[in-house]
């Protein structure tokens, strides 16, 4: 797809879209959020918006939306699938949205506190940075009507640190959905109501009826059998614009086809996604995905919300990392947080503790990793 877009810009010739449909039923168009190569742009019609409002609005009912509740919609409206998907899907299930383009966080904690939504729209990391700025409003989050956090775009489900100290802190549920732009744009995976059984792990289940999915060998691509940990594959036909066949979306999953505690029997990825296959951090041949740096930081009491991880090469040419994170206790915090995560990652990391406050707030998809080694 990225060498066909540099080839025929601007939008390349992978979707089925012509000039004819987008200018007879033309809805909107897309761009998947990959930080490398030209960008992949998808324009979609109609009859994808009907689509797609049917299949996440099946989604959103087996995740317990119901009336009653509404949604307060934490995006920028920009030309992510999420966001947009859910809106539509919403109004076909007749639920009210509050929306929450174009302002900034204390803007949308007044909104939380004044209107009372009871479903919140974001990405794990910007649902931490508001709950802490409604506890610098005097507000504790706890308190207020939300019931659901509705999280996507950052692993949020299967790291359980994160998804331990979100619950924790506004005392609601976090629920997710999965997918991507190029073979979904409506979602393929949600949490249903026994996403999170007492001493279980976490799972995603997949929406099996209307999209086929695999898991393959990361090395071969070969596929691989149910409880095999490989990346994921989706066949989705349920698209005019954007039909696909086995594109590698590229998660870590296992896969399990037993019969859930929900009673659905649609294949679910055990211990949810833990990130694209992109994004794992290859340092010095010790493979090991952010999320679990994460886990392993934000295990420790009094560690702030924000964190990075920085990738560089030494005076020796060796690839070090340094966790940069942020502690009351300063220093005397560091060996804590190293031991944590060299028994987590098995891997020695070098930590810098800042004061509070020090590092960026994350305002919508967090950027925690700072490569700067020198390629060969
Ligand atoms: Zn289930």
């Amino acid at each position: 797809m990225a060498e066909d877009a540099a080839a025929h810009p601007p939008y390349g010739t992978y979707a089925t879209m012509s000039e004819e449909i987008w200018a007879e039923r033309g809805w909107m168009m897309f761009s998947s959020s990959g930080t490398t190569g030209a960008p992949r742009v998808f324009r979609y019609s109609h009859i994808d918006r009907e689509l797609w409002a049917w299949a996440n609005a099946r989604a959103l009912q087996s995740m317990d939306f119901r009336q009653a509740d509404t949604v307060f919609m934490i995006t920028g409206y920009g030309p992510h699938v999420w966001a947009w998907g859910v809106q539509y899907a919403l109004a076909k299930m007749g639920l009210p949205t509050l929306p929450g383009g174009g302002m900034d966080v204390r803007a949308r904690a007044n909104i939380v506190i004044r209107y009372q939504p009871t479903i919140l729209l974001c990405t794990p990391s910007y649902v931490l940075h508001l709950g802490r700025t409604m506890q610098a409003l005097g507000v504790e989050p706890r308190t207020t009507a939300v019931r659901t956090l509705f999280v996507a775009g950052e692993p949020g489900m299967s790291v359980a640190a994160t998804r331990e100290r979100i619950q924790e802190l506004w005392g609601a549920r976090l629920v997710e959905f999965y997918g991507c732009t190029e073979a979904s744009p409506h979602v393929g995976g949600f949490s249903c109501p026994h996403s999170q059984p007492t001493g279980g792990p976490v799972s995603t289940h997949l929406l099996e009826d209307v999209q086929v999915w695999e898991t393959v060998d990361p090395q071969s691509r070969k596929p691989l059998r149910d409880a095999e940990r490989g990346l994921t594959v989706c066949t989705n036909l349920n698209s005019e614009s954007s039909p696909q066949l086995r594109f590698l979306v590229g998660d870590y999953a296992t896969f399990d086809r037993s019969r859930c505690g929900c009673g659905r029997t649609h294949v679910r990825a055990i211990g949810s996604f833990a990130g694209r296959a992109d994004d794992l951090i290859n340092l010095r041949g010790i493979k090991m995905f952010p999320g679990q740096i994460e886990h392993a930081v934000r295990s420790i009491a009094g560690i702030g919300d924000e964190f990075e991880i920085v990738l560089m090469t030494n005076a020796d040419g060796l690839d070090v990392m340094t966790v940069r994170v942020e502690h009351q206790a300063g220093a005397e915090i560091a060996t804590t947080v190293v031991e944590e995560i060299r028994t987590r990652c098995e891997v020695r990391a070098a930590v810098e503790v800042l004061n509070p406050g020090t590092l960026p707030r994350t305002e919508f998809k967090a950027a925690r990793v700072k490569d700067r080694r020198e390629r060969q």
